[in-house]
């Protein structure tokens, strides 16, 4: 049976691995297939599908994007879309932008308070490419300057959404979202629907939406849920008629998550597959 870890993170966005780095780990560690979905990007894709060939790991390219509904934030995993899609890329480009102008604003007031902050250093990481910053690169500066000892401490005590330093972003509804995600043949699944790490959920019109939408799944298995959790998004998915995928969401040393720790079923893996676009970018194994 295949191995499928359906969401994993790269240096691209808020994780450590390079993308060779982390098909490299999920190679010794007898993982064939990985979802890599990092923020609002596709840039890490090239890089670890090449490895993936060479190694025999399979790379569904993937995003995970950001979307918000009534001033709660919520994530939306997409396989396969085709990244090239005018009306993806544009309603990316409007997040990355919104991302960025949030990023330097929340440093500019975490600086009051922790002046060895150099805020130089994110105007010119703006300026120079797409990627998509967030509050885990405020988080590891900080720790980079001693003022934290790691990524959590800091989440706890600054980067919390009630805290004074903390500024929203925007993003597009979630229906919207995956509509846009479906145009441009991707496969859209809502991500850790009922984190016990968000304090807020996306209540369940907005849900009836997504689905209306498209939607083709939600993420049960994940660290984030705990059993009476997944009991609960193993119901939503009976009712709404939707598939379950699970994944390790890990992020290299940004997080405790070890790779592999969940997983997506093989029908799943392959529904996912009929219904993506791109195959030239499945690697060499399926
Ligand atoms: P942002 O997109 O800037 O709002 O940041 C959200 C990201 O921060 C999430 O996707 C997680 O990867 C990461 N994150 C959230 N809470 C924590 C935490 N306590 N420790 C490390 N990373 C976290
Ligand atoms: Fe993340
Ligand atoms: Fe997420
Ligand atoms: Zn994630």
């Amino acid at each position: 049976m295949a191995q499928f870890d359906a969401h994993v993170h790269t240096a691209i966005s808020d994780g450590t691995d390079s993308p060779a780095e982390l098909v490299r780990k999920a190679h010794l560690q007898g993982i064939d297939i990985i979802g890599l979905v990092d923020h609002d990007t596709s840039e890490s894709w090239n890089e670890a599908d090449r490895a993936g060939s060479e190694l025999g790991v399979t790379v569904i390219g993937g995003m995970e994007l950001s979307t918000s509904y009534q001033g709660i934030s919520g994530h939306l995993l997409a396989y396969l879309p085709d990244p090239e899609n005018p009306e993806l890329r544009d309603l990316m480009g409007k997040v990355i932008k919104s991302r960025h102008g949030r990023f330097y604003e929340m440093a500019v007031r975490l600086k009051e308070d922790y002046p060895r902050l150099e805020l130089v250093e994110f105007e010119g990481n703006n300026l120079a490419d797409g990627r998509p910053l967030g509050r885990p690169h405020l988080a590891d500066a900080l720790v980079a300057l001693e003022y934290f000892p790691n990524r959590d401490a800091v989440f706890a005590q600054v980067l919390r959404p009630d805290s004074p330093y903390y500024v929203r972003q925007w993003a597009p509804h979630p229906a919207e979202m995956v509509e846009v995600v479906r145009r441009a043949g991707g496969v859209p699944v809502w991500a850790h629907p009922l984190s016990g790490r968000q304090r807020y959920h996306f209540p369940s019109e907005a849900l009836s939406d997504m689905v209306d939408a498209g939607l083709f799944g939600l993420e049960r298995d994940h660290r984030e849920h705990d059993g009476q959790v997944r009991e609960k998004v193993s119901q939503l998915a009976k009712k709404w008629k939707l598939e379950v995928t699970g994944g390790s969401d890990y992020h290299g040393n940004g997080k405790p998550n070890r790779l592999g720790e969940n997983l997506t079923s093989t029908p799943v893996l392959h529904r996912i597959i009929k219904e993506g676009k791109i195959e030239g970018l499945l690697g060499n194994k399926l």
